[in-house]
């Protein structure tokens, strides 16, 4: 891989966020180069999802900065800052962020721990949905497209099915055969195999193995720590809303630091 393959794609920088009085996430720091693959774990409630969310602006964040490809940057203090500096400032400061904010959406893709598909349309037409009505790619390239995907997650004969009669497993993968779709810069991951039954987790990790594989950049959610180990480049433990330790796997999992992570993971190992 060359050196500009490793360029940063997104950073994030002090990232806040409080749901009422509960303070989620305290000053999250994360770099994401082309063709990583990021594990977030950490017990339940330590802020994992709420990272996932806040790259992709399905989450607000309170304070903090992302900055995408040293592209668009959304300056999240700078933008809930602007109600007190004045109409004008005011105005254009939230043009930009929200400018910016689309970028950042428009460049990733989520696969949801429930598949989310429209449970009255085809898996066909829930694959081209996104890119025909949101991206207005032309139909029959839409449909070209998905159906190269539906074949490489081994779903080419379930064009015409409805998600009802499709197992949890091979809805998952139309789930991400949808982002995929999108042809998106970032994957992102929240907990996609935790709902299924065990037996069809390995399917869909199977098909999230070969998408690192292939190269696709990837931030995913995971209680699954051997593939964590396995696959990403990149390891961050999160309790209590703090990055408490990060690094490649084999420092994670085989030589942690600190005496949160070896803790958590004793539990779970
Ligand atoms: P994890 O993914 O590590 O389990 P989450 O990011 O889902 O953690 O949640 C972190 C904390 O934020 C939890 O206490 C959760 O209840 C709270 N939280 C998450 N989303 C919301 C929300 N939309 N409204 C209120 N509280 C939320």
């Amino acid at each position: 891989m060359s050196p500009t393959d490793r360029a940063p794609l997104l950073t994030a920088r002090g990232i806040e966020k409080s749901f009422g009085d509960n303070h989620v996430l305290r000053g999250v720091d994360l770099d994401v180069c082309r063709g990583d693959v990021v594990a977030l774990i950490g017990p339940s409630g330590s802020g994992k999802t709420t990272v996932l969310r806040s790259l992709n602006g399905l989450e607000t964040p309170d304070a903090g900065v992302l900055e995408l490809d040293g592209g668009p940057t959304v300056d999240f203090a700078a933008q809930a800052g602007a109600t007190s500096t004045g109409w004008f400032w005011n105005r254009t400061a939230r043009r930009t962020a929200a400018a910016n904010r689309a970028a950042l959406r428009d460049r990733s893709a989520m696969v949801f721990q429930h598949h989310n598909l429209f449970p009255h349309r085809t898996v066909l037409e829930n694959v081209v949905e996104g890119p025909t009505q949101v991206q207005r790619v032309p139909r029959a390239a839409a449909v070209d497209r998905a159906e190269e995907l539906l074949a490489r997650v081994g779903l080419a004969e379930k064009r015409d099915a409805y998600p009802h009669e499709l197992s949890g497993g091979q809805q998952q993968r139309v789930g991400i055969v949808r982002a995929l779709a999108l042809q998106p810069d970032l994957l992102l991951f929240d907990e996609p195999t935790s709902a299924l039954d065990p037996e069809l987790v390995g399917e869909v990790l199977t098909v999230m193995k070969d998408l690192a594989a292939e190269g696709w950049t990837m931030v995913v959610v995971t209680h699954e720590l051997s593939f964590a180990r396995q696959v990403a480049n990149q390891v961050l433990f999160l309790d209590g809303g703090v990055v408490v330790e990060r690094g490649a796997p084999e420092h994670v999992f085989t030589d942690p630091a600190e005496e949160r992570t070896r803790r958590f993971l004793d539990r779970i190992l």
